[in-house]
């Protein structure tokens, strides 16, 4: 080996071997994600994120999650505690992503982070994200500079209350105003600026439930009003570019129950998810047995997307691959399952298109599949009108939770108030929804993959359409 290489191998050689990525998530709407932190999120063994990272984008990775929040009811770390738990997996040899909202460099402690890096020698690497200023100020449609009204622009923190700074710019954007806003305000006015100066608070910003508040100082300090968290303060002149109806604030809020992705245009929509989760909750012990023992169940029904999807993951995961099912004959119901089926490079023994109970007897019967026990995999709540005609072909089922519905111990509930649409893409989803939310906001419309689900939601709501009785 020549001496050059040598000497690059020893080098290399004398760092521990984890590497640490500190990424920044954006402020909440998760194509805000840039590509290289996406995959770095792809290539890592764990991930530890923050409270203002979506719980629905950690789920997209499949690395260890671990959650470094301020949460009630949760354990929290420290700061120092996160910094030594980030050594502490470095030092083990992981590729560790450091996830944090917005941007890691601006009111993130990503500084902290790194200076136990450096003093460990531990390779690291840096990703900005989309601080929460321009994430507001893009789906508010503020501009925080224009020409001839703003020229410079200060980022600043409401805390703590005894720090508040008021710089000498024409736009201040506060961050972490929830519990300062009259601060902030107090401050700002003492600096001279008039009580008529505009101000907007945006809430949540480039997510489902972003909510401004537009005024004056004054309109402001009058109304006792509750800002809640995450909540930017913007004050300056620029905020007169200020509609009602932006860009952002005219898509319609749809939640998915199920898998309905491409339903809608993300042109005119913003999509979001009632969560669900495969590995991590679904009754992991009974999933891998009943893998294991697949040979037991000479039929596998995939009857949504969901559920293929979490099956194979799983599967794939405890290291089979297809040739595992080899034995059993794969049946699909709907053309969703039939398309999701064939990413996995396996073409069905019998594909039944329409999703009709009765059909679904019939070609069982005309197929001679009776007298035989079907796994079903699905969600936690098995669907009983699948299973009804399943046994009507003098079958008995299994039924399999593939995954599981539900929020996670760290993730808020979905905001009704701010959805106009909820999709479901099955009767077993009208099911879940209901056992979480119980019922529905009169305005909120209602829409369904198929006449089954149509009839479910009828049958558990009362209505598809909107609310006509005025509630
Ligand atoms: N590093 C982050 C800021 C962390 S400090 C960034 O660059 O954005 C936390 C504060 O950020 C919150 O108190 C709030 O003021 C602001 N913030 C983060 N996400 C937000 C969002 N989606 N909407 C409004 N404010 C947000």
């Amino acid at each position: 080996m020549a001496a050059s290489q040598l000497f690059l191998k020893e080098t290399r050689d004398s760092y521990p071997k984890g590497r640490v990525s500190i990424i920044g998530a954006g402020p909440g709407d998760p194509e805000l994600l840039t590509m290289k932190a996406d995959r770095l999120l792809r290539e890592a063994d764990v991930i530890l994120y923050d409270d203002l990272v979506s719980a629905e984008l950690v789920g997209h990775y499949s690395a260890l999650k671990i959650y470094t929040g301020k949460r009630k009811d949760c354990h929290h770390f420290e700061q120092d505690a996160i910094n030594e738990e980030i050594l502490r997996q470095a030092l083990q040899g992981r590729k560790v992503a450091r996830l944090k909202g917005g941007d890691p460099f601006v009111f993130g402690r990503g500084g902290e982070e790194i200076e136990v890096l450096r003093k460990h020698g531990i390779r690291y690497e840096i990703v900005p994200g989309i601080t929460a200023a321009h994430g507001a100020s893009a789906y508010s449609e503020i501009p925080l500079t224009m020409r001839k009204v703003s020229s410079s622009v200060a980022f600043c923190t409401g805390h703590p209350v005894n720090k508040i700074q008021v710089p000498d710019a024409d736009t201040l954007v506060y961050y972490m105003v929830a519990s300062s806003v009259h601060d902030v305000l107090d401050a700002v006015l003492k600096k001279g600026r008039s009580l008529r100066t505009k101000v907007a608070i945006v809430q949540n910003a480039t997510r489902y439930n972003q909510k401004i508040f537009t005024g004056t100082i004054q309109e402001l300090r009058e109304r006792e009003k509750t800002v809640y968290s995450p909540a930017l303060l913007i004050i300056g002149e620029n905020i007169c570019q200020f509609i009602e109806e932006n860009w952002f604030s005219k898509k319609k809020k749809v939640l998915i129950i199920g898998s309905g992705e491409n339903s809608y245009d993300p042109l005119d929509c913003v999509t979001v998810h009632l969560p669900c989760s495969g590995e991590d909750d679904a009754d992991r012990q009974t999933f891998m047995h009943c893998v294991a023992t697949i040979g037991h169940y000479p039929v596998v029904l995939f009857s949504g997307v969901l559920a293929a999807r979490h099956f194979f993951s799983s599967l794939f995961s405890s290291g089979k691959d297809v040739r595992h099912l080899g034995g059993s004959k794969i049946l699909t119901w709907g053309n969703a399952a039939l398309s999701e089926l064939r990413r996995y490079g396996v073409v069905p023994d019998l594909a039944i298109e329409m999703e009709e109970d009765a059909l679904l007897t019939k070609q069982l019967r005309e197929n001679g599949i009776t007298g035989t026990t079907v796994l079903l995999p699905g969600s936690n709540y098995p669907d009983v009108s699948l299973m009804r005609a399943v046994e009507a072909a003098g079958n008995s089922c299994a039924p399999l939770a593939a995954y599981t519905y539900g929020f996670r111990e760290n993730e808020d509930e979905i905001n009704l108030d701010f959805i106009d649409e909820i999709y479901f893409s099955s009767p077993s989803c009208v099911r879940n929804f209901h056992t979480l939310y119980r019922e529905i906001p009169g305005r909120t419309t209602l829409s369904c993959a198929d006449e089954r689900t149509v009839l479910e939601c009828v049958r558990i709501f009362g209505r598809t359409g909107p609310d006509e009785s005025g509630m």
